[in-house]
């Protein structure tokens, strides 16, 4: 067995030396293998927890912790989701980390329960069973099968995961699922928009759906929390009528906006890398007000909830050790 194993650590420069071993020495490496790719996932997961828990990657410049396995680890989108679901799942029941380490329960049975969780947390439905025996039912069965299981319990919470893929250069082909309620409100916007659009696809009024809610005026929230007096060279930005320094003037966000170019201004001190997500943007005071900053222009900047959040965290009790 002693010298099977040397041949697994020895594979990367010796690709060959597999075919000289005999069918027993073969398969007994390769059940080693997999017992160290479990034992690898494990930790992978295991870290991912405390790094969630941490929220080390926003630290890290990230809003999310599926950005930062996507873009820092380089898993694909689907590896990423399999992975932060198993590892939510297993720091609420023990007995699932058991479970994917004995290879009883795959990363995207794991996942597919935790998704179902969540979703029903969403749509407020009380799990009919212990969270234990749902993912007991996903044990020792293909993908299908547990979501068929877990479909006699919550019917209406299982959805089919969404997908995309390519269909040439210029197209997708996504593969959602939608309420009726949404399907009827598109038969309505198709019917609305008739006149210009002609018998619009499903796409088409996507995208007219899409672009219409991107104009929207972007950051909707205020991140300030006191008053106090502001600097002279700011009154220019304060004509209208009579204001706090709560209040930001729509000059002053157009000049905080377009320096930030629209995106969150977070950087991490650990990688020095931007955030740059454009996602759910906040108006925030560098230097709180609290503390003495002020409303302008210099002291303004734009972060996505996250980075806002991390923020606030850091600043009321930082808790972890860089
Ligand atoms: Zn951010």
């Amino acid at each position: 067995m002693g010298m099977v194993i040397a041949f697994i650590f020895g594979m990367n420069t010796k690709t060959n030396i597999l075919s000289v071993l005999s069918k027993i020495e073969l398969l007994s490496s390769l059940k080693l293998a997999v017992v160290r790719e479990r034992e690898a996932t494990s930790t992978v997961l295991e870290h991912l927890g405390e790094i969630e828990r941490r929220r080390l990657f926003a630290e890290a410049g990230y809003s999310s912790l599926h950005e930062f396995v996507v873009s820092e680890l380089k898993y694909s989108d689907a590896g990423a989701a399999r992975r932060i679901g198993a590892m939510r799942l297993s720091v609420q029941l023990p007995e699932v980390k058991h479970a994917i380490d004995s290879g009883s329960l795959t990363l995207s049975n794991a996942a597919l329960v935790q998704n179902v969780v969540k979703n029903a947390k969403k749509q407020k439905v009380v799990l009919p069973v212990p969270l234990l025996t749902l993912a007991q039912t996903a044990m020792n069965c293909s993908s299908r099968d547990a979501e068929r299981k877990l479909r006699t319990f919550l019917p209406d919470v299982v959805s089919t995961p969404d997908r995309v893929r390519a269909k040439d250069a210029d197209h997708s082909v996504m593969t959602v699922t939608v309420s009726n309620t949404l399907d009827e409100k598109l038969s309505k916007l198709r019917a609305r928009h008739a006149h210009k659009m002609g018998a619009a696809s499903l796409g088409e009024l996507l995208e007219f759906a899409v672009d219409a809610a991107l104009t929207e005026k972007q950051p909707r929230k205020v991140n300030a929390t006191a008053t106090v007096s502001a600097p002279a060279s700011e009154l220019q930005y304060r004509s209208e009528k009579k204001l706090t320094n709560r209040y930001i003037g729509v000059q002053l966000k157009r000049v905080a906006t377009a320096k930030a170019q629209g995106a969150c201004q977070f950087v991490s001190g650990i990688t020095g890398k931007r955030c740059n997500s454009s996602f759910a943007l906040e108006y925030d005071h560098k230097k709180p007000l609290s503390q003495g900053g002020s409303t302008s222009a210099e002291n303004l900047q734009l972060l996505c909830r996250t980075h806002n959040q991390w923020k606030g965290t850091k600043v009321l009790a930082p808790p972890f050790r860089v």
